[in-house]
């Protein structure tokens, strides 16, 4: 391919999206919207990479970051459980140290604060921008809006919890404490373990994640997107302007570029001197066909940090935390942990154990929160990663906040806490 080959009639160049995740497709989809011309280019085919496995829960709520007092003070217990949420390996300790340093500074309550004031304002058109999206292509049936159900073992536990709880509903979000008679109403199946729960009635879930971002990206190339499978290797440059994206195939020739590519980014921005702290926090699902399991929305297992979400193909549970970065293979045992825990809350309903299996890398940043916005070193350079845990959730509003910065159009939404360059030398703020 050569350097000019992709030029649209004698036009401009494109603008390339690199990364075909839900995130990505959002970006492009929002783009082409505005009449940009977009290409996609990913090195596997489009919604195989964090975008394929998730939990599918719609968590707009979800404005407290993972760094809050509360946690810090019970993750080494966690880590020392061998059946705790969060595993890291003992070779990969001194790795994730850098990373794990930055996410207790972010735990600070001034921190805590700025972070969920940010968050929520991002967060809080999330369910909106879904549906306009879904609408629009015509696939509004992938959504629903039962709610989500966050079980614990007891009132003690839910009280560990209470800082997350106060901070979600300061900032709008309706949850009730239901005891175990009164959210049976709701879960019928959940076992006698489970005695008290936290009821979120507004927020959703997807049916299927990965068919939700495969009606995107082919309503994308109905439309005229182009989604190229290609390897990004670096970046082409004239001066601080980025002109294009390096491939085995050659150099494409860009208008502008945005970074979409997930957990792999930060490896791709090194090139460009962008050291930006995102880690992998390897994440896991089982999932069976259980037509007839009677769970009715996500039922969330707090102490386990497990979602089990039912889903158009049968039943899904999903989560924990792995460190361990890109290249480790996954952890059997923390696949046989989601069943275990499955079984335990749902002791009446056959076990997943012979269930598909899967392992996603979260594209996590310290602070919580994503990376959105233009480079201010190099012209054409924008990104759009890093959204950890809520990336399902944060993508249409993402593709939204960028599409309105690029065509011209800004909202009122004030997106300089999420630039890249909170985290350049001397910028530091948590
Ligand atoms: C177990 C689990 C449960 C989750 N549950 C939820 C949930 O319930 N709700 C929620 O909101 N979020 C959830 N998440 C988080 C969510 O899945 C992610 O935040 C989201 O999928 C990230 O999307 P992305 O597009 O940024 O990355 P990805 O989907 O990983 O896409 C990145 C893409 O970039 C491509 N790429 C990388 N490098 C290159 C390169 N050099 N050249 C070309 N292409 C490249 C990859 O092939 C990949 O397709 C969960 C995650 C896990 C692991």
């Amino acid at each position: 391919m050569s350097s000019s080959s992709n030029r649209i009639a004698g036009g401009a160049p494109p603008t390339y999206v690199v990364g075909a995740g839900m995130v990505g497709l959002c970006v492009a989809w929002r783009l082409q919207q505005e009449g940009v011309q977009v290409v996609v280019v990913d090195r596997d085919e489009p919604a195989c990479g964090c975008s394929f496995g998730n939990a599918g829960a719609l968590s707009f709520g979800s404005v407290a970051p993972l760094a809050m007092p509360g946690t810090v003070w019970s993750a080494p217990g966690m880590l020392l459980d061998p059946n705790g949420p969060i595993h890291i390996p003992l070779r990969y300790w001194l790795k994730a140290m850098p990373w794990l340093i930055d996410f207790v500074r972010a735990a600070r309550p001034d921190h805590v604060e700025r972070i969920a004031q940010s968050l929520a304002l991002f967060l809080a058109p999330a369910a909106e921008c879904h549906v306009e999206i879904l609408r629009e292509i015509g696939a509004t049936d992938l959504l629903r809006f039962d709610g989500q159900l966050y079980l614990y073992r007891n009132t003690r536990q839910l009280a560990s919890d209470d800082a997350t709880w106060n901070l979600k509903r300061r900032y709008g979000l309706r949850a009730e404490v239901m005891a175990r008679d009164a959210f049976l109403e709701l879960e019928p199946r959940v076992g006698p373990k489970y005695e008290v729960a936290v009821f979120t009635p507004d927020q959703g879930s997807s049916i299927d994640p990965y068919r939700h971002a495969m009606a995107i990206a082919d309503d994308f190339v109905r439309k005229g997107g182009v989604i190229l499978k290609e390897e990004v290797t670096g970046f082409a440059r004239r001066d601080d302007r980025i002109t294009g994206v390096v491939t085995h195939s050659g150099t494409l020739e860009a208008e502008r570029v945005i970074i979409c590519a997930g957990a792999w980014s930060r490896q791709l921005l090194l090139s460009l001197g962008y050291d930006v702290p995102l880690e992998s926090q390897r994440g896991y699902h089982v999932m069976v066909a259980r037509p007839d399991s009677g769970i009715r929305r996500p039922v969330i297992l707090s102490d386990r940090r497990v979602f089990v979400t039912p889903m158009s193909e049968g039943i899904r549970a999903a989560g924990t935390v792995e460190f361990g970065g890109l290249d480790l293979p996954p952890t059997a045992r923390r696949l046989n942990l989601l069943a275990r825990h499955f079984a335990e809350a749902f002791p009446e309903i056959e076990p997943l154990a012979d269930g598909a299996r899967w392992m996603g890398h979260r594209p996590c940043l310290p602070d919580s929160m994503p990376i959105i916005g233009k480079s201010e070193r190099h012209n054409g350079l924008w990104f759009a990663f890093g959204h950890g845990h809520l990336g399902f959730t944060g993508a249409a509003v993402t593709g939204r906040i960028l599409a309105s910065e690029i065509s011209g159009q800004r909202r009122n939404v004030d997106i300089s806490p999420f630039s890249i360059h909170r985290f350049d030398p001397g910028r530091r703020v948590a």
